[in-house]
């Protein structure tokens, strides 16, 4: 796979290709991944570089309001981060834990994969913003090409996986009228199974003459036609704000899913996109794991 630096370009040169995939962690790296042969040029804009870099990290500091950020809280990660806890700085992400680089935070993630319950998709009055556009159903058809890539055995992680154990583990003795079981299971590489699947290390070891990778790219604008109804191209720039553009026919937006929307010059671009004006500019920053007090 080429992965070249934007740093190794002029500034205000110009990119072009038919789709733009801005962030290249596991979900721009697996939108990528779908374009290899096919005739479409690709170009996926990763912000950090192909490893951590402490000026990149900087990029994912956040403000966090109300979490608790006591001794407790920072042990509590020490245990569940591990080994990567060197990775981030507790100061510049008080709370959750997201990776600058390219593979995205799956750099360091535990690899645990399920598909998503009914629940998950349901309005749920107790919980704000919930419910999504999509249905379960309509992801069916996705789930075994995701396992497929994510290396994971059959898809199921319900009461069925009972039957496929064949009594090899004893189910345990609880009262089934109030507790269902589900199951997961853990992404592996396919070079090493001893490590887990890493997005960017496979994607990187693939070939394809119509995707490249721009590292040490940051999105900071993305512009759109003036009526407000195309999208017309992306301003990018080096951490050292050298700028250059992408134009592109098609771009896709998931660098960073949790916190997108609060890039600073962000906001505009989204008010100014039919029917988004009144939306949420901020999302919520998610992470794994719930910090106890
Ligand atoms: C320690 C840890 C453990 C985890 N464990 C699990 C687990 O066991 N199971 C599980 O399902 N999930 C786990 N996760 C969560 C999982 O890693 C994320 O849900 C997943 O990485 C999200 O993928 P993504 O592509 O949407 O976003 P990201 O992985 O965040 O990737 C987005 C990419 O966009 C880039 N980017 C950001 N802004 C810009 C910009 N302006 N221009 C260009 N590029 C930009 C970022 O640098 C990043 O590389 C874990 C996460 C962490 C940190």
């Amino acid at each position: 796979m080429q992965i070249d630096n934007l740093d190794n370009f002029d500034p205000g040169s110009e990119f072009e290709a038919d789709i733009a995939i801005i962030g290249a962690g596991p979900a721009g790296i697996t939108i990528a991944r779908e374009f290899l042969n096919s005739p479409y040029r690709v170009l996926l804009i990763e912000s950090g570089l192909v490893d951590e870099h402490e000026p990149h990290m900087a990029l994912n500091q956040v403000e966090s309001e109300g979490e608790p950020a006591g001794e407790a809280a920072i042990n509590f990660r020490r245990i569940f981060h591990g080994p990567n806890m060197g990775s981030f700085n507790q100061q510049a992400q008080p709370y959750g834990m997201r990776v600058r680089a390219f593979g995205g935070s799956a750099k360091y993630w535990g690899g645990r994969s399920a598909t998503f319950d009914q629940m998950d998709f349901a309005k749920r009055d107790w919980v704000p913003f919930s419910g999504w556009p999509v249905s379960r159903e309509s992801l069916k058809p996705y789930f075994d090409r995701a396992a497929d890539w994510l290396n994971l055995g059959p898809n199921c992680y319900d009461e069925e996986f009972w039957k496929l154990l064949g009594g090899k583990i004893e189910r345990p003795p609880l009262d089934r009228s109030k507790l269902r079981s589900c199951f997961w299971q853990y992404a592996r590489s396919r070079r090493d199974l001893t490590q887990m699947k890493s997005f960017g290390a496979d994607f990187k070891a693939l070939d394809s003459g119509k995707v490249r990778v721009l590292v040490n790219a940051t999105v900071t604008q993305i512009e759109i036609d003036e009526d407000g109804k195309a999208f017309s191209h992306l301003e990018v720039s080096t951490i050292d704000n050298v700028r250059s553009k992408v134009t592109a026919r098609l771009c896709v937006l998931v660098a960073q899913g949790r916190s997108f929307p609060a890039v600073s010059s962000w906001p505009d671009f989204f008010a100014r996109t039919p029917g988004r004006g009144e939306a949420p500019q901020r999302r919520h920053l998610h992470a794994s794991g719930n910090l106890p007090g």
